[in-house]
């Protein structure tokens, strides 16, 4: 193995690691580059990224379904209040 193809090779928690941080968007460019290296000859990592974007997803959106219908209601109203206050205020 050349030193230039060993570069990308990584081991299983160091991928774990560019996956979570890639998640947030705090992974460099070299990193999602090795990730996307590892995750191309390692099967199980790419159903570890795949579960886990999967599941960034899912947070989302139960983030938004948790809310009631009454409270978005409450808030649009609240926001609606503010901006008349503002407006009168100058
Ligand atoms: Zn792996």
């Amino acid at each position: 193995m050349s030193g230039k193809i060993k570069f990308f090779f990584i081991d299983c928690s160091y991928a774990a690691e560019c996956c979570n941080k890639s998640q947030y968007e705090e992974a460099s460019l070299l990193e999602k580059a090795k990730l996307m290296m590892h995750l191309a000859i390692c099967k199980t990592c790419r159903k570890i990224s795949a579960k886990n974007s999967k599941l960034t997803h899912l947070v989302k959106q139960s983030k938004i379904e948790i809310c009631p219908e009454e409270n978005k209601q409450q808030w649009r109203e609240e926001i609606k209040k503010e901006f008349a206050e503002d407006r009168s205020q100058t």
